[in-house]
């Protein structure tokens, strides 16, 4: 498969024929230049990606499975890039991410979305292939779950301390895990979370990197009270609110 002409095809899908199309694309730098980049890097991406015996080699079981998963009342779903299975009969669960930053460890340790993934291979229910529903029943000791950052197979385009220029920079996985105790405490976490968002409750997270980016930075003030509901439910979710800050 050529890699170039394949991407350029689905970027073109993406563009005009896909379900957002109708959106307009804010170019920040000429279209042309920013398409020519964006294919470049995705196709150094992609080409050094499966040269790596660790791609080349793996048992993929599942990609791009979607998942079901119940946690106290509510039911979540979502995507689960990759699920290989290991020699040793273990699992490494993968989140692939073509973010410039990436997160660094106590991040991955503690992030919600990879340890509800965690928690999807254990207790959630998969679509597999053939459009039929399993639960995969994979313990936490048995997963491994490597956050890969694409981005790291874009070889240096210049020589620097310790590396020079053609060189990729470094093994893009990074790895967690979770224990049966973290994944407790997540569900009692999300548990307290969702039940917030049912009751309106959206708690400020401010962040320098999530602010900025933000749409509802201009409206995002701390100002507004919580419509609906008495005095003391307001007291006692602030007081969840602080005990959930002060655990995380
Ligand atoms: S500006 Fe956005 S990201 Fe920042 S705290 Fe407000 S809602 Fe959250």
């Amino acid at each position: 498969m050529d890699i170039r002409e394949r991407y350029l095809e689905i970027l073109d899908q993406m563009e005009f024929h896909g379900d957002e199309s109708d959106v307009p694309i804010f170019w920040k730098e000429d279209r042309e230049a920013t398409i020519a980049k964006l294919v470049d890097e995705a196709v150094e991406m992609l080409k050094n990606y499966r040269e790596k015996d660790y791609n080349y080699d793996a048992n993929v079981i599942l990609s791009e499975a979607k998942f079901v998963l119940k946690v106290g009342r509510n039911t979540f779903s979502g995507t689960v890039d990759q699920v290989r299975q290991n020699d040793d009969n273990s699992f490494t669960l993968l989140d692939f991410k073509s973010s410039k930053f990436p997160p660094n460890q106590t991040f991955l340790d503690v992030d919600y979305q990879l340890g509800l993934y965690a928690l999807a291979c254990w207790k959630g229910v998969f679509k597999l292939p053939d459009g039929t529903m399993r639960m995969l029943e994979i313990p936490p000791e048995k997963l491994v779950i490597a956050y890969y950052q694409l981005r790291d197979h874009i070889p240096y385009k210049r020589n620097g301390k310790g590396f020079q220029a053609g060189d990729e920079r470094g093994d893009p996985r990074r790895f967690t895990s979770r224990s049966r105790d973290q994944l407790k405490v997540l569900k009692r976490d999300v548990a307290a979370i969702a039940s917030n968002i049912n009751r309106g409750v959206f708690p400020r997270n401010p962040g320098t990197i999530n602010c900025p980016a933000c749409t509802y930075s201009g409206i995002c003030t701390g100002d507004s009270r919580i419509d609906g509901l008495s005095a003391s439910q307001v007291k006692s979710i602030e007081t969840l609110t602080i005990q959930m800050e002060e655990a995380a």
